[in-house]
């Protein structure tokens, strides 16, 4: 009996000539755009896991994250600030890497630690707090930061976007009396990555993301002057500060 054989490639050519028919003037995205709002988080060394829940404890997996291999574990804890005031049951993330702890601007404020924004893994001239758990403590000298706003893409997403690794893209969300546009979300690529923007619950809830009607990643356009190739916010910067001691003043 005769069989037709198809080749792959020519299926997925019409398959996205279908989906172009049915959804006018939608470009073709090689990956769905998700956003997810990343909640406070520790990440810890195998070191760090034993000394907070004992020796040879290990990370065991609560809940699977997007991110093929990464997940929330059952273990959480304590982060505690310079005058000790303390955040209780802050998730643990595995697998195991070096540790950080990660916390939107409102963690931060109510622990009392001036916080900087920082791309994950970079730790200078960042402060430490204290981590308690049920079997040890572990005092961090460095290492807690507010995760900067970015976007994980692979390969595919890259070229779609025409962005390459470190670049900063704006992020669109439409939602109802809030729609905003978000700025310098960076580009953080890996080959072994799902598309997926990570934004931090003060942001996820100013812009009331769970009822979002649309997010749309843009690729900001360039002037072409060549002047605005460095860091050119220090004089918006100063106006800002300006500004606030001005309101903290009235
Ligand atoms: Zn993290
Ligand atoms: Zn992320």
């Amino acid at each position: 009996m005769a069989t037709t054989q198809y080749n792959p490639a020519d299926v997925e050519a019409i398959v996205r000539e279908v989906l172009l028919k049915h959804l006018p003037g939608a470009a073709v995205k090689p990956n769905p755009l998700v956003v997810n709002i990343s909640a406070r988080h520790v990440h810890l060394s195998q070191e760090h896991v034993e000394m907070l829940f004992g020796k040879g404890a290990m990370l065991e997996v609560h809940k699977t994250l997007y991110q093929d291999g990464y997940f929330a574990s059952k273990q959480t804890v304590m982060v505690v600030g310079p005058r000790k005031r303390m955040l209780s049951d802050v998730r643990v993330l595995g697998p195991c890497r070096p540790s950080q702890v990660e916390l939107a601007f409102t963690d931060a404020i109510s622990l009392g630690i001036d916080v900087p924004v920082r791309i994950s893994g970079d730790h200078h001239d960042t402060p430490g707090c204290v981590l308690v758990g049920p079997k040890g403590v572990v005092e961090l000298k460095a290492g807690v930061i507010r995760a900067m706003r970015h976007v994980h893409m692979g390969h595919a997403d890259l070229e779609h976007y025409g962005v390459k690794n470190g670049d900063a893209m704006h992020l669109r969300i439409e939602s109802f009396g809030c729609t905003t546009v978000l700025e310098n979300l960076v580009v953080r690529a890996d080959p072994k990555v799902k598309l997926e923007v990570h934004i931090d619950t003060d942001e996820g809830n100013a812009v009331n993301l769970d009822a979002a009607t649309k997010v749309e990643l843009i690729k900001p356009k360039e002037c072409g002057c060549h002047k605005h190739s460095g860091n050119n916010n220090g004089q918006l910067t100063t106006n800002m500060s300006v500004v606030s001691r001005q309101l903290g003043v009235i």
